[in-house]
């Protein structure tokens, strides 16, 4: 996502840095490119012309010429009102304190991702310590709440589906379930079309009487183009929404709409989904997303994502490595914790510049290697895992053949293997060094 749009404004603002003193012809020449990367990316073009002329009034302010550093001013420009535009600060999902149930309602198109952001949104909350049930509101698609049941079943969250008929008695009669069996939120999954049609409208603005939710989320897949602004429009006018899941952001998306919706609605993004599973929604953070689309990495990301799948073991593990080395196991080890963490693509989009310069390097190593380099550790035994300056000829060929890889792919991975540990002696040594100097001080 946002990657051809990340590019560009990485282009233009490397150019800027390589001028030392700016001129305002500079900024223009910044701002137009802006502006095209923008348009390209599918954000709306009154979004793209308030955006860049507000940023071009702060660049313009002779203090940020006469900088000592004005392009790093400039990117600090695009960068706060960039958060702007994704709007500013983290829009938690509010919930009503004294009401039992809460009730969440979904709204979108149909293929939106409405009824797999219901899952997620329950699974969310689940792992809060909530206890959601999920209403199968939509009756139209007959699919619709076969698919709610399955994926409930998956997550172990209860599916209501009352008569599956009439759209309303099933959110109403989801609320008494709710409250007979304790669960603390509902979650409504309502009817979508393709295109904005009156009946749709009229029956979420139904449902909507009906349950008087605490919180309704727009559900608005990040693939659509320009189109988006209509669709959201229509919504807000018609049943109105405090807020907006962003789906489909893992794919390819240009990001125009993420970075129109807020503008053209005046309501926050509050999750993003990156993926079919579960486990992929996500609380939107506008300035992370921000600096990512900046290519200043999203450090706080990477940190929250280690925390969740790191335990003790793990730091054990960390401190013995740094101390002796580590082991084939240790890297089949490293390499099962960097899946569990989203894969090693996922982790380069977040460290600053890193998706970019991977770009560059065709030889990088990506998630296919990992998995060759993977079957090729679980061929050897347990005395090459732990020693592998055993392995010698022999043996490389019989890993080789029992993982189906070749014996040049053997001796790259041993190679690689190697310089780690050289290169983890030195960092052994520089830290020693360090602590030395500390230690004098
Ligand atoms: P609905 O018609 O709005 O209820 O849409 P669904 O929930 O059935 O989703 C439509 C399709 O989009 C399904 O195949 C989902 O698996 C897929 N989908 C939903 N959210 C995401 C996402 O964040 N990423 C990806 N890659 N696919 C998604």
């Amino acid at each position: 996502m946002f990657n051809s749009l990340s590019d560009r404004l990485q282009d233009t603002f490397d150019k800027l840095r390589g001028k030392g003193r700016l001129t305002e012809d500079d900024i223009n020449v910044a701002m137009r490119e802006i502006r095209m990367a923008l348009l390209e990316a599918d954000v709306n073009f009154r979004v793209v012309k308030n955006f860049v002329a507000r940023c071009k009034e702060k660049c313009l302010e002779s203090d940020v010429l006469d900088s000592l550093t004005p392009a790093q001013n400039v990117v600090r420009i695009v960068l706060d009102e960039l958060t702007v535009l994704l709007g500013s600060t983290d829009s938690k999902l509010t919930l009503a304190q004294n009401r039992t149930p809460n009730v969440i309602m979904l709204v979108g198109l149909q293929g939106s991702g409405k009824t797999t952001a219901a899952a997620k949104l329950a699974y969310l909350l689940k792992s809060q310590g909530h206890s959601p049930l999920l209403a199968a509101c939509d009756t139209h698609r007959p699919a619709a709440a076969d698919q709610l049941a399955t994926l409930g079943s998956e997550i172990g969250v209860s599916v209501y589906r009352g008569d599956g008929r009439d759209a309303v008695a099933v959110a109403t009669g989801s609320i008494r379930e709710a409250v007979d069996h304790m669960n603390d939120i509902v979650i409504v999954d309502t009817a979508g079309r393709l295109q904005i049609d009156e009946e749709m409208m009229e029956e979420a603005v139904a449902i909507k009487r009906a349950v008087r939710p605490d919180q309704i989320l727009m559900v608005v897949d990040a693939m659509t183009g320009q189109d988006i602004v209509n669709v959201v429009t229509e919504f807000a006018n018609r049943v109105d929404f405090d807020g907006v899941i962003m789906s489909k952001l893992d794919g390819d998306a240009r990001g125009g709409g993420a970075l129109s919706v807020r503008e053209v609605t005046g309501k926050p993004i509050k999750f993003v989904s990156m993926g079919e599973k579960p486990d992929s929604l996500e609380v939107f953070h506008p300035d992370r997303m921000a600096k990512r689309i900046l290519g200043m990495g999203d450090v706080v990301g990477i940190i929250e994502q280690a925390q969740k799948v790191a335990d003790e073991q793990q730091m054990e593990d960390a401190e013995r490595m740094l101390r002796e080395g580590f082991t084939m196991d240790d890297l089949l080890k490293q390499m099962q914790q960097i899946r569990k963490m989203g894969g090693l693509q996922k982790i380069m989009g977040m460290i600053p510049g890193m998706e970019r310069a991977m770009s560059q390097m065709p030889a990088g190593m990506d998630d296919s290697q990992m998995t060759r380099i993977e079957a090729i550790i679980h061929s050897m035994t347990k005395e090459e895992r732990a020693r592998p300056k055993i392995i010698n000829g022999q043996r490389r060929k019989r890993i080789a053949v029992g993982s189906g890889r070749s014996v040049q792919e053997v001796n790259q991975l041993i190679k690689q293997w190697d310089e780690m540990n050289k290169m983890m002696g030195k960092m052994r040594g520089m830290a020693q060094q360090m602590g030395g100097k500390g230690g004098k001080k």
